[in-house]
């Protein structure tokens, strides 16, 4: 009995000392392709129109085409307010924070472009926001003391550049091929208003389109990406939400969004990548806050301040 037992305790001292220890936020960085990192957010659509419908009518390039091409998570919440400013917050600082609608009020916590651009020393121009909502301007800036106005990415928030102004999809879309022409960015970040917008006029077929339309700029900055011959197969693709839309029923429906109801939560996040299983889906839960820490991992620098989760099970 009691070799028996001394040959177990052996047996665990040998397991111990011969088994490697990875932390979870790292990952064998020898075999990743990805050198640039690209998150596409199409504003406010609700899961029951987009990939909930298993015909996927209004995205039939993201659900038809794309996501066989990439991994895809069933189960992707916001977990926090879930409006414009406050989810793409998650998504850019990985913490959920109340805060302001209006674009007035900066995020409390530094964003993944500031920490990447410290981290790695380099220029502004490796990191840009792109966005058809002028006020996602504060993304590019936190209240952080010791970080504000520091680090800062490049942004297209509006033709004005003042982040009051908003400007069409097409604009941005147009602007983002061309900074990928010319820059090549190592983090881009994209977002899309008409989806959302359209939504908020009560006008549902204008709401249908718009999907339409978004899905297909979806479709076009992925082969913007795999024709840029430095992005192609070199490059990881997020394409996501910041919030739903109320589920029928719910106070005015699809018109409108902000509570937590699974209409406003329930959102989607498709993953292309040279890293990633093609046509491959994940039920296992994930979050907007998981974004940027996914992206600090593949990017090499670090984000003490995330509260999100690295999403290791997409490169298994
Ligand atoms: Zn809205
Ligand atoms: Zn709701």
């Amino acid at each position: 009995m009691i070799q028996r037992f001394l040959l177990f305790i052996s047996f665990l001292l040998f397991v111990f000392t011969t088994t490697s220890f990875q932390p979870l936020d790292k990952m064998p960085e020898k075999k990743l392709k990805t050198k640039y990192v690209v998150v596409l957010v199409i504003d406010g659509p609700r899961f029951s129109e987009t990939f909930g419908d298993s015909t996927c009518q209004y995205i039939p390039k993201l659900g038809r085409i794309l996501k066989h091409e990439g991994t895809f998570y069933s189960n992707f919440q916001n977990n926090g307010p879930t409006y414009t400013i406050s989810g793409h917050t998650a998504m850019t600082t990985g913490v959920y924070q109340s805060i302001s609608n209006s674009g007035k009020h900066l995020p409390k916590n530094p964003s993944m472009f500031q920490y990447f651009l410290k981290s790695q020393n380099a220029d502004k121009s490796e990191a840009w926001i792109i966005a058809s909502k002028g006020k996602l301007e504060v993304l590019a800036n936190t209240k952080a003391k010791k970080w504000w106005s520091l680090y800062m990415p490049s942004t297209y928030c509006g033709a004005k550049g003042n982040g009051a102004d908003y400007v069409s999809d097409a604009q941005t879309f147009n602007k983002t091929k061309a900074v990928f022409a010319e820059n090549t960015p190592t983090l881009t970040l994209i977002n899309l208003l008409a989806v959302d917008a359209i939504a908020h006029q009560n006008d549902w077929n204008g709401y249908l389109e718009a999907l339409k339309k978004c899905d297909d700029y979806a479709y076009q900055i992925w082969n913007e990406i795999q024709s840029n011959p430095e992005m192609k197969d070199k490059t990881t693709l997020f394409i996501t939400n910041d919030h739903g839309r109320h589920l029928d029923g719910r106070k005015d429906g699809f018109k409108s969004h902000g509570d937590k109801c699974e209409g406003c939560k329930h959102i989607s996040l498709l993953v292309l990548s040279p890293d990633v299983i093609k046509d491959r889906v994940i039920d296992q839960p994930a979050e907007l806050i998981d974004i940027s820490k996914t992206i600090s991992v593949l990017l090499h620098f670090d984000m003490p301040t995330s509260k999100g989760r690295y999403l290791d099970e997409l490169f298994l």
